[in-house]
């Protein structure tokens, strides 16, 4: 902006985009689908962009160079997404990430100590379920498929996807 080359209002629609258009709304829906159907579960857990993108929304994914891979909570797995680099994460289904995820502390600890950083952030796990972190990079994005809570049955697609929150498609929440 300082050299010209972009104009703020530019900058500002982008944002915008990401943070009210995108995500986690994708996620979220690439979400309630998995759980209401099996075989876009399985292609979702397979290969993450190419499932996403039946959702409808790939002809605006094209600059998304990226492999998203999903990783599947179960009862005695638990997953986290982390990027200890930097602050990669896969905004191509969740948006922009929130501040705490760009955070040395969230970074560090993620791999020293994941379990009592996600009691922190309100997580406690039972020691018998295992921890898995992830450490996203520049081609591999993470996003976690969370559990579907055992109330939901009555919820439509839609309504599922209501109740995804982007905190536990990053596994610092489970649902
Ligand atoms: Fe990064």
């Amino acid at each position: 902006m300082e050299k010209g080359l972009v104009e703020s209002a530019a900058v500002d629609a982008l944002v915008e985009r990401y943070e009210q258009d995108v995500g986690p709304l994708r996620g979220a829906q690439a979400v309630a689908r998995a759980w209401t159907d099996s075989a876009f579960r399985a292609r979702l857990l397979e290969d993450g962009m190419p499932a996403v993108r039946e959702l409808g929304f790939g002809d605006r994914m094209d600059g998304h160079v990226a492999r998203l891979v999903v990783k599947e909570n179960t009862d005695t797995v638990h997953n986290v997404v982390v990027c200890t680099l930097c602050s990669c994460y896969p905004w191509a289904v969740l948006g922009l990430p929130p501040a705490w995820y760009k955070s040395p502390a969230y970074r560090s600890r993620a791999v020293r100590e994941p379990r009592r950083l996600l009691a922190e952030l309100g997580l406690d796990l039972p020691l018998e379920v295992e921890v898995r972190v992830w450490d996203s990079s520049a081609e591999v994005r993470y996003m976690v498929l969370p559990q579907r809570p055992p109330e939901s049955d009555d919820l439509d697609q839609d309504e599922l996807a209501a109740i995804v929150t982007r905190d536990s498609m990053i596994g610092v929440e489970r649902l």
